[in-house]
């Protein structure tokens, strides 16, 4: 295959590395999810098994992907930062991009089941995507902020539109109703008519949902269900399998299958 009279086609194709040095976000969004959820019919203003359903899938993402140290998602949205000197597919934009978009689509569509068990797909949800890239730590700091912002922005809004909504107005009327209110208006609205205190609402639709990773040390405690047990000082252990040769012990080995269950008795 090499050297054929064809091989200069491939010299139309644009070096799109990202530059070194810069912590990486690719930040995917559903299409048209407004329409999407009135379809499956989420709950408004927030639909708890769709936003844990974004949230398993972006726990799938950093499992797959090992250098995305982050992620930050609301509503249908997930912001996924990469390593900044992370040399995955050589940095090519157009690779991280569509492997996270694919992804993730493939993981929301595989685990759809999971939280939605009594309704069906009735079509293909997809997913855009963007890179940015962010040259220092405080930017990405600002970036995350800026999503978290947006995430109270909205919520805020939808909180009240969707009460004025349940509570008779048409969504014209709701919409009529907020138009120039202040943050401030919004959460007296809450309490005033609808006895909600804004503050008290799930953190999780007030303010977004984070993935990161837990440092781990080798010598962690943990329970497993087959060979767990307290050592001498009452003190959970680790305890491991080797994968081939199927000894079993304690302590801190070099190849061992930590299992990671609630070390609480
Ligand atoms: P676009 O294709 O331009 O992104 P969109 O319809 O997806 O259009 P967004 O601005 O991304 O528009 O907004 C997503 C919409 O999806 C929200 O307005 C909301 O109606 C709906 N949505 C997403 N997640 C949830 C959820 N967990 N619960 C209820 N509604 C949701
Ligand atoms: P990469 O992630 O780098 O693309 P890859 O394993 O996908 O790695 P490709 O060069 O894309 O490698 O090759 C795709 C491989 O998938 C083929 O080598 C073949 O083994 C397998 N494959 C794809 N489609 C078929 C098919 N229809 N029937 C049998 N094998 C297939
Ligand atoms: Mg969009
Ligand atoms: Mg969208
Ligand atoms: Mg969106
Ligand atoms: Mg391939």
């Amino acid at each position: 295959m090499a050297n054929s009279k064809y091989e200069y086609v491939k010299k139309f194709e644009a070096d799109d590395r990202l530059p070194p040095s810069n912590w990486i976000v690719v930040r995917i969004d559903g299409c048209h999810f407004h329409r999407f959820s009135a379809e499956h019919a989420f709950e408004k203003p927030n639909d708890e098994n769709a936003l844990n359903l974004m949230n398993v899938c972006a726990v799938s993402m950093l499992e797959q992907f090992p250098e995305i140290v982050f992620a930050y998602g609301v509503s249908d949205e997930y912001s996924f930062i990469w390593r900044e000197n992370t040399q995955f597919y050589q940095r090519r934009a157009s690779k991280l991009l569509s492997l996270c978009v694919s992804y993730f689509t493939s993981m929301y569509v595989m685990k759809w089941k999971e939280f939605f068990s009594y309704k069906e797909l009735k079509g293909p949800p997809y997913f855009d995507g963007r890179v940015v890239c962010y040259p220092r730590a405080k930017m990405i700091r600002d970036y995350l902020a800026w999503r978290q912002v947006d995430c109270h922005i909205n919520n805020q809004y939808n909180t009240c539109f969707w009460m004025l909504v349940k509570s008779g107005k048409t969504q014209k009327e709701a919409q009529e109703y907020l138009k120039g209110t202040q943050a401030k208006d919004k959460n007296e609205l809450l309490f005033q008519q609808f006895n909600i205190n804004y503050d008290k609402l799930p953190q999780m639709f007030r303010k977004g949902s984070c993935i990161y990773r837990e440092k781990q040390t080798k010598t962690f405690q943990c329970y497993n269900d087959h060979f767990g047990g307290r050592n001498s000082e009452g003190r959970w252990q680790c305890q491991w399998r080797h994968e081939n040769s199927k000894q079993s012990g304690s302590g801190a080995h070099g190849h061992y299958r930590p299992q990671f269950l609630d070390p609480t008795p």
